[in-house]
């Protein structure tokens, strides 16, 4: 069954990246890979806005949103929560036996500044953990506030999830005082799933150089020597490297610029086309994410069945909401390598078949 997917991740990748992935195997502790890793560097660190070494990760985001938590929290963690993603981030901490906050927002708010303000005054916090875009529920929060109250308290290391924003709007990660900045490649980056970036600042470094128990496949520093050799620690999946390779040269073919502009343009087409039709968007107004769109159902369809009808006749797939707001809402993903072209081609079949999609009573 072929369809398109048009769910906020993993995303649809392009036969070009497929066609990269194909490529002989090198070994990873040959000269090739070395050019390879090292080649990759500048075009990642543009996209990070930073000076600090880019990681390659053969993880998916998890592995990595564990393993900073694992590196950097020695005293107790502030865990910013405002949707799925979040709230098990803080979930994670505790598996991992790190002392932990909760500070819980509704899905859908953006984490405040003014509370994240008055949690890391109390003094009991090294690490902050928070997530830019929660793809769960289509909220984008103010990087910017957050990171300004963050930069008050040298002693806390923040641990920024840029999974499903990161090179669809400018993260400028030097300039707002990221710590850690970590993304996946099924997102954003409209790669296959299986691989996760970071790019570690010095303090976060030197704050891992003195943790004891790091383990080993997460461990930053092992990154880092390794990283100086133009390696990666253990065995990585080439086959991602050679899709990322491939993936710099369209971002610099079409330009950053344009990139950005193109998320933001696609994103409204779809907000606008969802307006028109009487849906409202469901996080906090001047919230909304730019790399997808989730709505509240407000119109009360049976969206089991529109995805159906869209996947059946249409060869399209949208996300029918995410944990417990499953059937309250939708999400459209207009990150990667989406064009005017193709979210033209989703919303006309979006409207043919709403057109044939029952309501359910209103509850
Ligand atoms: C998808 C997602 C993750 C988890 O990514 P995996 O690759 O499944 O580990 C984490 N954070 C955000 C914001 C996401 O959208």
């Amino acid at each position: 069954m072929n369809y398109k997917l048009f769910i906020p991740g993993p995303v649809a990748v392009s036969e070009k990246t497929l066609r990269a992935m194909s490529r002989p195997m090198i070994g990873h502790r040959s000269t090739d890979f070395v050019a390879l890793y090292q080649s990759l560097q500048p075009g990642l660190q543009e996209l990070f806005y930073t000076k600090d070494p880019v990681y390659l990760s053969t993880s998916s985001a998890w592995g990595v949103m564990e393993g900073s938590l694992r590196n950097v929290c020695r005293k107790k963690v502030l865990c910013c929560m405002n949707g799925a993603f979040s709230d098990k981030w803080y979930n994670v901490a505790q598996r991992i036996g790190r002392q932990a906050t909760a500070l819980k927002f509704d899905w859908g708010q953006p984490v405040d500044p003014a509370a994240v303000q008055r949690e890391l005054a109390t003094g009991a916090y090294d690490t902050i953990t928070f997530i830019h875009n929660e793809t769960s529920c289509g909220c984008m929060t103010d990087i910017a506030a957050v990171m300004a109250v963050v930069r008050k308290f040298p002693e806390v290391i923040s641990i920024v999830d840029t999974v499903s924003s990161f090179s669809a709007l400018p993260i400028k990660k030097d300039e707002l005082g990221v710590d850690i900045m970590l993304t996946g490649t099924q997102k954003a980056l409209a790669l296959p799933p299986g691989m996760a970036l970071l790019s570690p600042s010095k303090r976060a470094l030197e704050r891992a150089a003195g943790t004891t128990d790091r383990g080993y496949y997460f461990d930053l520093i092992e990154f880092q020597v390794n990283h100086e050799k133009g390696m990666t620690p253990s065995t990585p999946s080439i086959p991602h490297i050679y899709a990322l390779q491939s993936k710099l040269e369209d971002i610099r073919g079409e330009g950053i610029e344009a990139r950005y502009a193109r998320h933001a343009r696609l994103n409204k087409k779809v907000r606008d086309w969802a307006f028109d039709r009487g849906f409202k968007l469901f996080p906090r107004e001047g919230y909304g994410s730019v790399s997808l769109n989730c709505f509240a159902n407000t119109l009360s369809y049976d969206l089991p069945a529109l995805n159906k009808t869209l996947k059946s006749k249409h060869g399209f797939l949208i996300d029918g909401g995410y944990g417990k707001l499953k059937g309250k809402t939708f999400r459209i993903s207009n990150m990667g390598d989406e064009t005017d072209e193709t979210m033209a081609a989703l919303i006309k079949a979006l409207d043919l078949s709403l057109a044939e999609t029952p309501k359910l009573p209103a509850a």
